[in-house]
């Protein structure tokens, strides 16, 4: 019998066994592989809130300002408590409009920041390739961003699963069937023949978390491919594709979203349409070495954005999942939010919008 019993160790699942361990709290988490080898390590690691209303709608923006205002102590803590750097850049980001058609959309997004005081101003194509002189010369418009960044996501994920572990919390490995009830309460999670007992129940699998309980997560597709060198500073994003700087001279290259199911394989298709957004940015990447590809499954939901909180009908079940495109940068005021429920404190957003019970979610 545990206090909480996390299913999944991706960066959700893990940042939330870091958060109630510290809390005093007896964890375990759940995981049929090894933590964060799925769509946490698939990721890019792009912090960024560049809130184009299309892509970012509201009440989202607000999250992803929230969290990523946060990162920067949640950086400083874990590297303080796993004695190791986790690589974190705060360098800013470009927004691009690669042609004439990419401006509207570039104004709409300043307009829409501008609007609720965030910070994002217009930067002249010749300002940009200052900034960045790798840049497509050709380039119509900017935006520059410069609170934004990117952190190595696969090191992160496994620091935080670190930092768990030397909090309390034990990792172990069980492929979860089921969530089990008895009036009104969850009582037990079962995995094989094993039944494990909990006072509460944290759900937390990924683009899995619709097989496991009745919530609407689906898998989205993210291909993605790497290639030798350091070509930017900082994140580069256009309305076709993105580009991430690492430290260890690599470029990351993103990324297609597609509804594919299960099926987490590279195509050339959706290489060849990440090379022809990446390329509008940079011509110069052409000629690259490539050095890798991958592919993740994005928990997605019929509304974009994530499930976190209780369920009105089983209230000591958390949802935390459905982070779509933003699981990396969302994963720290996810975790915190979480804690604050089963602790019995108030979350520090209106967690309403973001409920398993909203009406969206219903079917
Ligand atoms: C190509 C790509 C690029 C991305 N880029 C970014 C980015 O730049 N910034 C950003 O913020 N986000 C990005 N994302 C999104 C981000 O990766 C996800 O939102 C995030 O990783 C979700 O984390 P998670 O912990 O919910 O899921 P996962 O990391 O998928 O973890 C779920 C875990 O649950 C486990 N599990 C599943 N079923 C079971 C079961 N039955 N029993 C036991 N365990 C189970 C899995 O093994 C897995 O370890 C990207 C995703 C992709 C694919």
């Amino acid at each position: 019998m545990t206090d909480v019993l996390i299913i999944g160790a991706g960066i959700v699942g893990a940042s939330c066994a870091w958060r109630l361990s510290q809390a005093g709290l007896s964890v375990k988490i759940l995981d049929r592989a090894a933590p964060g080898s799925e769509a946490s390590q698939a990721a890019l690691g792009v912090l960024t809130f560049h809130g184009r209303p299309d892509t970012m709608p509201e009440p989202m923006r607000m999250l992803a300002r929230k969290s990523r205002d946060y990162y920067p102590a949640v950086i400083d803590e874990l590297e303080e408590v796993v004695g190791e750097r986790v690589y974190f850049r705060q360098e800013g980001q470009l927004i691009l409009g690669i042609n004439e058609d990419d401006l509207a959309s570039l104004e709409e997004t300043l307009s829409v920041n501008l609007d609720e005081g965030v910070e994002l101003e217009r930067a002249t194509p010749e300002e940009a390739l200052i900034l960045e002189p790798n840049l497509n010369p050709e380039i119509a418009g900017a935006l520059y961003s410069p609170n934004d960044g990117w952190v190595d996501n696969t090191a992160l994920t496994q620091a935080i699963v670190r930092a768990a572990q030397q909090a309390g919390a034990v990792f172990e490995q069980a492929e979860v069937d089921s969530i089990e009830d008895n009036n009104g309460q969850i009582a037990s999670v079962r995995a094989g023949e094993t039944l494990y007992e909990s006072d509460w129940v944290v759900l937390a699998a990924g683009a899995w978390s619709g097989q496991i309980w009745n919530v609407p997560v689906k898998p989205r597709r993210g291909q993605a491919y790497s290639v030798e060198g350091s070509y930017f500073e900082r994140v580069i994003h256009s309305p076709r594709a993105y580009i991430v700087p690492r430290d260890n001279a690599q470029t990351m290259l993103g990324a297609t979203v597609e509804d594919v199911g299960f099926n987490a394989s590279n195509t050339p298709d959706g290489l060849g349409f990440v090379s022809k957004g990446a390329f509008e940015i940079s011509p110069t990447l052409e000629t690259s070495k490539f050095s890798g590809a991958w592919a993740g499954l994005r928990p997605g939901t019929p509304d974009d954005l994530p499930i976190i909180g209780s369920t009105t009908d089983f209230p000591n079940l958390v949802i935390a999942t459905g982070h779509f495109r933003n699981g990396i940068l969302l994963a720290p005021i996810t975790a915190d939010a979480v804690r604050r429920i089963v602790v019995g404190e108030v979350p520090s957003f209106d967690l309403a919008k973001f409920s398993p019970d909203r009406m969206s979610l219903r079917r």
